[in-house]
């Protein structure tokens, strides 16, 4: 913008009126610090004061304003010290209480005194009553104006009141008339996309006039508040691209050239890359063999094969004399990555090392001093890689397999950690699940995406069932069938208790039940009490065929594969979520075989429980099943709670305004290409002093 004048996204809110030093620190704790960031407070709902309403009128539960006197005030010491006020209007009475009050405001409520009061009514032991109403004592005979305006109601926190946050927000409303916010979006792309102004927008959405639609108010869905989910949208979006086009000016170790060893190892698998895998490897390698770092992100259903896709880019690095890390969420997984990566890179003659948080002492040393000077080539193991004494001769390349569902600042300072010489490793991260659009666009528009959308072939989907827990006996004799053809079967223990210990015990008791019951069967048992060996023991047993039926926890839940087991019996079904479930499911179903899935469930069901068990039911397909869980249970939660800093939207909400998401990606590019001087105040304005990770 090309004038000095200070603009309210500069001015410090303590040039409002009413803000000393003690309440603009506490301001400034609340997120607010310019007159700019009380015009973006908005409102959380709205109450209609524009008529008054007769007490008479009142019922339980109405938000109201109603006017009348003061007919007796007087303080009642019960279990706890109130103030009690009786108040009427002619049409009735009712009380106002008061459980905290200073002497001042007891004498204000003289007998005679009338009042403007604002509130909720609720059944009280006599008759309604306000807990701690708003109310404005009004002068004998002068008229005093209701509200022209519906009354926003704001966000407010035990320092900052609601009613300061009205006052402030109707100051910054009426220097708006003339001070000036910077409109950052151009005029052409607000054209184009059919999106009010900013200052209509705020206008609105601060004092939306009495006959404003309120549902749609309330559900945020008027185009105003959706000019401003936009442009908050944008601003995320906007900072995890500047993430992106920063990490383009860094170097990194161009992996290039000589495909052979590459090559030989696609020559020793079993089976052929799918179209999907070979394309999502070339990516892969032209993004190696830049000198800037890859940040890619593979997305990829349960079962497509991503370990092999991870192994090409691995090889290459190697074929590159540069070391890889490979991360895994669990122990278990990490594990199992080991078996098979150990296994197809050591007829390549690749020096595979394995670290956990349980490797210790001299088998630790050892490891450490291989992979500091160079001899081991491949380091897998758990976010144990990345402690503080690990240090790589020449790492390359760093891979974050089944996503931790790591925000941007972890992705970032992983990166940080294998920094040498001005060199950042690249980076590959492969999510377990697939995450719907919506999401990934606001939380890994930092990464470039490929997506694997094909299984290999021969895959039949995996059926899937309800059954009550009450047919149990019945769901046994399924187990005892698919054994007897041959196939193996899993049993997974889940338990409404997040406890994990109680979890690892009805996991026991379990097996023990079913080899009980299954006396011709070999059942075997893991979770997460065990040792890391006799984990990987059962596990290999398992997966030998020498244990026929494995009852587990969700430990296996990622990543576990074993083609002949076809059955899946999931217990508590419906307390798990639905990416939870699909994981699990797609541990079966990876070989040629009719798999099926058992989801037991105790009932009876919640509404939203059948509708996940439905969506499972009637689908296989991962992509669609991250939609519906982001539908049924909003970005929050399919997320988890780790993530909700990166998702504290003020207005928009990921599933309700994907609609919007076309628009936020072309807004982008075109602000990138034509005026970039706009994205900093953009993100600034939304984001605020959390828009910090874009600093890179
Ligand atoms: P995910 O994508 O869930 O991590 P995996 O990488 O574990 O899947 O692969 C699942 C199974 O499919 C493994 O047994 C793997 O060896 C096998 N597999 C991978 N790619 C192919 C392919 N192109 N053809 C046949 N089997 C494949
Ligand atoms: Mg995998």
């Amino acid at each position: 913008m090309q004038n000095n004048e200070a603009t309210l996204d500069t001015l410090p809110v303590s040039t409002l009126r009413g803000v000393g030093p003690r309440s603009a620190a506490k301001l400034a704790a609340f997120g607010i610090e310019t007159v700019q960031d009380v015009l973006f407070h908005l409102p959380r709902r709205y109450e209609d004061r524009t008529r008054i309403v007769p007490i008479g009128s009142l019922r339980p539960g109405d938000h109201a304003v109603i006017e009348a006197e003061v007919d007796l005030a007087e303080i009642k010491y019960g279990r706890r010290r109130s103030l009690l006020a009786r108040v009427s209007d002619g049409s009735g009475s009712l009380m106002l209480r008061f459980f905290y009050f200073s002497k001042v405001q007891q004498q204000g409520l003289s007998r005679g005194t009338r009042l403007r009061i604002y509130g909720e009514a609720r059944r009280g032991p006599a008759t309604l009553e306000m807990v701690h109403p708003e109310y404005q004592r009004l002068a004998d005979g002068e008229p005093v104006p209701t509200e022209d305006r519906l009354t926003a109601i704001y966000p407010a926190s035990e320092g900052v009141h609601q009613l300061t946050l009205r006052k402030l927000s109707e100051q910054a409303l009426q220097l708006y008339e003339h001070d000036r916010l910077p409109e950052w979006l151009p005029q052409e792309l607000l054209t184009k996309l059919q999106l009010t102004d900013l200052q209509s927008a705020l206008r609105y959405v601060h004092r939306p006039p009495p006959d404003a639609d309120l549902e749609a108010l309330e559900a945020g869905v008027h185009f105003t508040q959706q000019r401003l989910a936009f442009e908050e949208m944008l601003a995320h979006h906007l900072s995890l691209r500047r993430v992106r086009q920063r990490a383009r000016r860094l170097k990194a170790e161009p992996l290039a050239g000589n495909h052979s060893l590459l090559t030989r190892f696609m020559r020793s698998l079993p089976f052929a890359l799918t179209t999907a895998q070979q394309r999502v490897i070339k990516e892969l390698l032209r993004d190696l063999s830049a000198s800037h770092p890859m940040m890619r992100l593979v997305q990829g259903d349960v079962g497509c094969g991503k370990t092999v896709v991870a192994a090409a880019a691995a090889i290459q690095a190697v074929a590159c004399d540069c070391q890889v890390a490979i991360m895994a969420p669990t122990e278990l997984l990490a594990e199992q990555h080991f078996g098979n990566f150990d296994d197809w890179f050591k007829s390549l003659g690749i020096q595979v090392g394995w670290l956990s948080g349980k490797v210790k002492g001299k088998a630790r040393d050892r490891v450490l001093a291989d992979l500091a000077d160079g001899s081991v080539q491949v380091l897998i193991g758990t976010h144990a890689l990345f402690q503080q004494d690990v240090t790589f001769d020449r790492l390359g390349l760093v891979i974050i397999d089944e996503q931790h569902r790591f925000g941007v600042h972890q992705r970032l300072a992983l990166r940080d950690k294998g920094r040498q010489q001005q060199k950042v490793p690249h980076q590959l991260i492969m999510t377990a699940t697939p995450i719907p659009r919506t999401l990934s666009m606001a939380l890994y528009a930092d990464l470039d995406s490929s997506v694997i959308d094909e299984l290999p072939p021969g895959r039949t989907p995996v059926q899937t069932v309800a059954l009550p827990d009450s047919r149990r006996a019945e769901v046994i004799e399924r187990v005892r069938e698919a054994c007897r053809e041959g196939r193996q079967a899993y049993w997974v223990c889940t338990l409404i208790e997040e406890s994990e210990s109680l979890q690892c015990q009805a996991a026991e008791d379990t097996a023990v039940l079913l080899a009980e019951t299954l006396p011709e069967l070999n059942v075997g048992l893991v979770h997460g009490r065990l040792k890391e060996q006799e984990k990987a023991s059962r596990m290999t047993d398992f997966k030998r065929g020498d244990i026929d039926l494995l009852v587990a926890t969700t430990v296996i839940e990622v990543g576990v594969d074993v083609p002949n087991a076809s059955l899946m019996i999931i217990e508590n079904a419906e307390r798990l979520g639905l990416a939870q479930l699909h994981q699990l499911r797609g541990r079966v179903g990876r070989g040629a075989v009719q798999s099926s899935c058992v989801l037991m469930y105790r009932g009876p069901l919640s509404a939203l429980a059948r509708k996940r068990l439905t969506v499972l039911r009637e689908s296989n397909d991962g992509f669609e099943i991250a939609r519906k869980d982001l539908e049924l249970r909003g970005p929050g939660e399919v997320l988890g709670t780790r993530q909700t800093g990166m998702l504290q939207f003020r207005i928009a909400d990921l599933s309700r305004d994907q609609g919007l998401l076309n628009k936020v990606e072309q807004a982008a590019s075109y602000l990138i290409e034509n005026q970039a001087d706009r994205i900093q105040p953009i993100i600034r304005r939304w984001l605020g002093r959390s828009a910090r990770y874009g600093e890179v």
